[in-house]
């Protein structure tokens, strides 16, 4: 014996359109298997209601129930197309809409609305490779949308909060549902209720902020760091605020290349210098150093600094400065210099002898002080 719908869904037989909703929405609610995991019992109930809506939301069906009740629509006497059954799919395909933002849909709140989330805000930062080296603190100046002070929000009526809408065509496959934003709250489930003066018609407003961003150390061009919540904000009480996407660039040196946490610098000594040594000032990124430059300086010669390069950003330690010697051979010579190198053409002394160079071509450099 089937239980009559009317006290399936606890209302009487006057009960107008809005009181049967409501009771329905009560019993989906309470019924529904995101609450009652695994409760048959519950799940029966849940269909029962659904079955009961079904036939008393429908002015026509309604209609013939009351006249001849369950009979109206069991073969084919009422020529109802009510199947007397419905499957789950079936029940948050048709009245999803109505358990509104209680629940997300079937299968738990997964489906449900995703919190509404502003739109990300991109900006570039220069460092100088003395602040990739030590890491720092920028502020920098965001034009950002925020929520203006004192607008309010309520829940959208149209889609019950739920930011979507849900619509059933009937085609020959089926009834087909679909899912489509909510035209009136744009999918935020939220409307406007009140509105400051300054505010646009979203609530929202323009702020310049100025945004302390740190860069940790060892950080390379191209890098996104993301400053959460410092992005444009969204309409809507529940909605979050987007993220601050600083991109890094890297300002050229002057005299120091990077090559990952490597650093190279091209030295260039004069001829006199290579044969009878020097010290030297060089540039790292934390001031200048003095290195000595030993006598018989070959050039192509690389002095390596350890540790005079770059943090690495997710490992231990440093890179190293890698200092390229380049001997530069004179070019506008006195009468006097170029006797000086002609005598000395067939000297042995001058003969190329790379053999007897030295044999480390990475050579400590004597760090005089750094
Ligand atoms: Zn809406």
């Amino acid at each position: 014996m089937k239980q009559d719908y009317y006290e399936i869904l606890g209302v009487s037989k006057n009960a107008t359109g809005p009181e049967i909703k409501k009771a329905y929405r009560k019993m989906a609610i309470k019924y529904h298997p995101d609450k009652n995991a695994g409760d048959q019992a519950a799940e029966e109930k849940f269909k029962q209601a659904a079955e009961a809506y079904e036939i008393l939301s429908d002015a026509d069906k309604k209609a013939r129930y009351d006249q001849f009740g369950h009979a109206a629509f069991e073969g084919g006497a009422g020529g109802g197309g009510f199947g007397g059954s419905m499957n789950m799919e079936d029940i948050f395909s048709q009245f999803g809409d109505i358990f509104g933002g209680a629940f997300g849909g079937f299968g738990g709140g997964s489906r449900g609305r995703a919190r509404v989330k502003g739109s990300n805000l991109r900006i570039r930062v220069k460092l100088s490779l003395e602040e990739v080296a030590n890491g720092a603190d920028k502020k920098v100046k965001v034009k950002r949308k925020i929520k203006a002070p004192g607008v309010r929000y309520k829940s959208c009526d149209t889609c019950n909060g739920s930011g979507q809408v849900m619509r059933v065509t009937n085609t020959i496959l089926g009834r087909m549902q679909s899912a489509s934003t909510c035209p009136s709250c744009q999918g935020a489930g939220e409307l406007i209720s009140h509105r400051p003066k300054e505010a646009d018609a979203q609530g929202m407003l323009v702020s310049e902020e100025t945004v302390s961003i740190k860069i940790p150390a060892g950080v390379t061009e191209g890098v996104q760091l993301k400053v959460n919540g410092k992005g444009n904000a969204a309409p809507g009480n529940d909605a979050l605020d987007g993220d601050l996407l600083v991109v890094i660039e890297e300002a050229a040196h002057p005299t120091l290349k990077r090559e990952g946490t490597n650093l190279h610098y091209d030295l260039y000594i004069n001829f006199s210098e290579a044969v009878l040594g020097c010290a030297k000032h060089i540039d790292t990124v934390t001031g200048k150093v003095k290195i000595k430059i030993d006598p018989g300086t070959q050039s192509g010669k690389i002095l390596r600094l350890r540790g005079k390069g770059l943090p690495s950003i997710d490992r231990y330690g440093h890179g190293d400065l890698l200092v390229h010697t380049n001997v530069w051979t004179p070019q506008n010579l006195s009468k006097e210099q170029k006797q000086f190198f002609e005598k000395m053409i067939h000297d042995d002394n001058f003969a190329p002898n790379p053999s007897k160079s030295d044999k480390s071509f990475f050579e400590k450099v004597k760090d005089m002080f750094s």
